[in-house]
């Protein structure tokens, strides 16, 4: 049966797993889309531009908000992130489905104008849980875990507000769960 490309957003706090599950889906479809999101943070060590993220500083990044060119963009952890709309378009008019991996507030913004977008909710199995994922991870220092740990509650919150929910416990069984959500809305 032909799939239907859709654009899913993957969603949910800082430490969940969104990157490790979303690798874990693309080893499984390699015909899923690639997007690169801009933003004005700083390069992590190994980070490349162009691949991980487009770095930008505050003054390109303002220009293409200007110009319109974000499908999404929003303040996250005191950074700028957004996705670019020509990178969505481009893989769905080719017939790929896309995956965004976007922050809270600028998942439930991308409904506005693409309201057939599928919106997934990755959550921790508990806040602790989520914090010792966030240290084990290593990339942060001691202010951002605390800072991202502070914006999880209410990101938390949100997750009523999406289409699907995947806890994030068992690191296989959740990916698994997220190749159905895929499946699933693929074929409808
Ligand atoms: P996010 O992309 O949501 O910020 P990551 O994918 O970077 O989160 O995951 C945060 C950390 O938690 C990483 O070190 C990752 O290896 C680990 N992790 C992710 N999922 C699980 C899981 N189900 N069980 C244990 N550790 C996990
Ligand atoms: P990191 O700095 O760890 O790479 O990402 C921090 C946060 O920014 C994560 O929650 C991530 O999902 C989010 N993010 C990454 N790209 C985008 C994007 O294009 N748009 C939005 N709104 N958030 C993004």
């Amino acid at each position: 049966m032909p799939r239907t490309p859709r654009l899913f957003v993957v969603s949910g706090p800082s430490g969940a797993g969104k990157g490790t599950l979303v690798s874990l889906v693309r080893e499984q479809r390699p015909d899923l889309g690639l997007t690169v999101s801009a933003t004005t943070r700083q390069p992590r060590p190994g980070e490349v531009d162009g691949v991980s993220y487009h770095f930008l500083t505050n003054e390109e990044f303002s220009a293409r908000v200007e110009r319109g060119e974000f499908l999404e963009w929003a303040h996250v952890h005191g950074n700028c992130y957004g996705t670019l709309k020509s990178e969505v378009d481009r893989n769905l008019a080719d017939g790929h489905s896309v995956i965004l991996e976007i922050d809270v507030q600028g998942a439930l913004n991308v409904r506005k104008s693409y309201p057939d977008a599928v919106l997934v909710f990755i959550e921790p199995p508990s806040m602790e849980v989520l914090e010792e994922r966030l240290r084990g991870r290593g990339t942060e220092d001691e202010q951002t875990v605390r800072l991202r740990m502070a914006d999880a509650a209410g990101e938390m919150e949100k997750a009523c507000e999406y289409d699907e929910r995947v806890v994030n416990d068992d690191l296989h069984q959740a990916a698994a769960q997220l190749m159905r959500v895929l499946d699933s809305h693929e074929m409808n």
